[in-house]
């Protein structure tokens, strides 16, 4: 019989954060950058913890040039060549950005190539489904020939697979299967863990190992990316909220522009020259609205954290997650005039 486990689990759109009494009277005074020391390749990482996604449209060189002046740092795309790879890694605008990967032999080989002749400090490996044994042993091998390399992997959703990870070599894991705005992996296999409690659930297991959370997909909101640190994600990777911007390149047509997931047919199209016959698409294509620069957008996000950390009085967005208190709601928001919204 299938075991069903009765309690609820939450998203980000099921909870909203308390205010609480603070000393803090201006949102200026709110520092946003957090310092990390990486459990295994010990580097020093200083950031807000936002990285963009390695997604076509969001994780480009051009993002990673205006994200870094915020201390955003950004998980380069794969579907550069690997020359054009090792042009962007050997600059400066390279800081604070992720080499991607997959876990192929040719994704293996590719970056063989790429870090012979450009430095690379931190790379993610990603797959869609974080629980298969190669999946583990590829990371083993990277941390083995790299260990001062940063090493983010995912996906999963489980505290076991947050201890696997840090036992073979990583420093942060990444937490989601299926809350992508362009994911249809819940819908076409029936797979997948509420976001925010996917992040509450692996929280503890992953202070006892002292590997690093990357909370990956579902916000669509600044204030869900307050949720996500409140809920004790040290880092939180977006995709959609980042696209649609002059840095994700892409033709604007009638003030909209395409954006896909990278396992939608269009990708698989794309890069792939079509999809595998045992496969079908879990992403979906879809034109969202164009949204000028990148710029604009993240201080939109940024000014939203300060403003949560000022609502729940913490000084620092370290001090969120021990600061916030959160309350289970049936509605966020009023949504009366929702559809009728010019601008903000
Ligand atoms: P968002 O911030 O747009 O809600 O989520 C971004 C995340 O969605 C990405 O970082 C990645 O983990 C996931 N994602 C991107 N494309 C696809 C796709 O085609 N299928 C699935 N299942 N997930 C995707």
């Amino acid at each position: 019989m299938l075991e069903v486990s009765n309690e609820v689990k939450l998203d980000f759109t099921d909870v909203l954060l308390v205010p609480q009494f603070s000393s803090i009277d201006s949102r200026s005074k709110v520092n946003l950058i957090k310092t990390f020391v990486m459990p295994h390749s010990k580097a020093t990482i200083e950031s807000v913890g936002i990285i963009a996604a390695n997604m076509d449209g969001v994780g480009t060189f051009e993002a990673a040039r205006v994200l870094k002046e915020h201390g955003v740092m950004t998980a380069i795309h794969k579907n550069y060549s690997a020359d054009q790879l090792i042009e962007f890694f050997k600059t400066s605008a390279s800081y604070g950005s992720f080499y991607s990967m997959g876990i192929s032999n040719t994704d293996y080989e590719k970056f063989q190539t790429v870090k012979k002749q450009a430095p690379i400090d931190a790379v993610c490996i990603d797959v869609a489904n974080g629980y298969m044994d190669s999946f583990y042993e590829y990371i083993e091998r990277i941390r083995d020939e790299n260990p001062f390399v940063t090493i983010m992997v995912g996906n999963v959703v489980t505290p076991e697979a947050v201890r696997k990870a840090y036992e073979v070599g990583a420093d942060i894991v990444k937490l989601g299967i299926g809350p992508g705005a362009m994911c249809t992996t819940r819908l076409q296999t029936g797979v997948g863990y509420p976001q925010l409690s996917c992040i509450m659930d692996c929280v503890q297991e992953a202070d006892n190992c002292g590997i690093f959370l990357c909370s990956d997909g579902g916000c669509s909101q600044p204030g869900h990316v307050a949720i996500a640190y409140a809920a004790g994600a040290d880092f939180v990777m977006l995709g959609s909220m980042l696209a649609g911007t002059d840095e994700g390149g892409g033709e604007v047509v009638d003030g909209k522009v395409m954006f896909y997931g990278m396992s939608s047919k269009t990708a698989n199209n794309k890069h792939f020259g079509g999809l595998k016959e045992y496969r079908s698409s879990e992403g979906r294509t879809t034109m969202i609205p164009y949204k000028g620069s990148m710029d604009n957008v993240i201080k939109n996000i940024l000014g939203g954290l300060r403003s949560t950390c000022t609502y729940t009085g913490s000084k620092t967005l370290i001090e969120l997650p021990f600061r916030a208190k959160a309350i289970r709601v049936n509605n966020t928001h009023n949504r009366a005039y929702e559809n009728f919204t010019i601008g903000n």
